[in-house]
């Protein structure tokens, strides 16, 4: 379904760290953090060992802690909503909007109670979510914003970059991100207190001249390797090439999808948005065919496909700690019905992209006529 792009520069990289003896904390990352910092438009960015990692130390940065509620979205990955849990926190959902998929900025401003101290905005499959009601809300508010930016590296909202609008922001490098470093994230901020925080909270709490016995807070082993900073390193590098391949790959399948709007929704973005596509989602638009019979049949014709995303708060986990149930978050539960992640990477042939499509397609008519 994802492959990543790597390419001679990842290879000759990693070869340098490996011959240099500097496996953390090296030189590759200080360069990986300032080139990724530069192209997001930050002051700052902190490598971390996965996505995760940083959105945990981005709460504890805000001051998020128990008795606190965070907003957030249930149509997301599950990290986004653990993060608020890792610092004791709540996490409020607020519906999705059914075309972007991401937070309903009017639901929002329903979910906000005493408790609230910030919103977690998730800028879902490679779009930003509808930042200015939602800026316009905190504001207000006196809410926080920190944004999981983990799928939507490169993407703007009226030509600013996902990850410059909260006081910080996460990306994400897992192998199936619009950049990798094996596993790994980076937190970005404009806010030199943060950063240092960010610096400290990583390697253990240290102090922050690196003095190796000194420890004044709690920390975590939340470093990235070196090796894994190389790539992160190259990467950054050829990032605007990256993004731009995947959005040729997005426009094969949308050429080839778009006429059959009657059967599926293609995505869609709102002109002031660019997308980045870190995955390519599409929905089934009568809700009476069987989404995962689809994937079935589609994975008998040699194509491997997704049900994308699950809705956070009926993972029994959630379910079972704060009562949720089926109908609480209705557009979510819809989507997460009805939505498939098709093959998508780099290297993705238009051959590949027809096949696929008509396949789909072929599949889902053969499904309309029995409903
Ligand atoms: C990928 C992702 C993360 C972080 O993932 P890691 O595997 O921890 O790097 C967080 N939130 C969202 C929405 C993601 O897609």
């Amino acid at each position: 379904m994802a492959r990543p792009h790597i390419a001679a520069r990842e290879k000759k990289y990693t070869l340098e760290v490996l011959n240099s003896g500097v496996l953390s904390l090296g030189k590759k990352q200080e360069l990986f953090e300032k080139k990724f910092a530069k192209f997001v438009g930050t002051k700052y960015a902190c490598a971390v060992s996965s996505g995760t990692a940083g959105l945990h130390l981005a709460m504890i940065a805000s001051g998020i802690g128990p008795g606190d509620e965070v907003i957030t979205t249930p149509f997301s990955f599950v990290a986004s909503a653990n993060a608020i849990l890792y610092v004791g926190a709540k996490p409020v959902f607020a519906d999705i909007d059914p075309l972007t998929y991401n937070i309903d900025p009017k639901k929002i401003e329903c979910a906000i109670t005493g408790k609230t101290k910030a919103i977690l905005v998730v800028h879902i499959f490679g779009q930003p979510a509808e930042m200015d009601p939602i800026l316009k809300i905190a504001q207000k508010h006196h809410l926080k914003i920190i944004e999981d930016a983990c799928e939507s590296l490169g993407a703007t909202y009226k030509g600013r970059m996902a990850g410059a609008f909260g006081e910080s922001a996460v990306f994400a490098f897992y192998a199936n991100k619009q950049m990798t470093t094996g596993e790994g994230g980076i937190i970005v901020t404009n806010n030199k207190k943060y950063h240092d925080l960010f610096l400290s909270l990583r390697n253990q709490g240290r102090g922050s001249n690196m003095q190796w016995l000194d420890h004044n807070r709690l920390g975590y082993n939340y470093r990235m390797n070196e090796l894994s900073a190389a790539v992160g390193l190259a990467q950054v590098e050829r990032l605007n090439w990256l993004i731009k391949d995947r959005q040729l790959v997005a426009g094969l399948y949308n050429n080839f999808l778009a006429p059959h709007g009657e059967l599926i929704q293609v995505p869609e973005a709102p002109p002031h948005n660019t997308h980045t596509w870190q995955v390519y989602v599409i929905r089934i638009k009568n809700p009476d065919i069987s989404r995962d019979k689809i994937i079935l049949e589609l994975q008998k014709g040699g194509i491997s496909t997704k049900p994308y995303f699950p809705s956070i708060h009926l993972f029994s986990f959630y379910k079972d700690r704060f009562g949720f149930k089926p109908g609480d978050f209705p557009v979510s539960e819809a989507v997460s019905n009805s939505t498939i992640a098709l093959p998508f990477y780099i290297g993705l042939k238009k051959e590949d992209v027809k096949y696929i499509s008509n396949k789909l397609i072929e599949i889902i008519k053969k499904h309309a006529k029995r409903v």
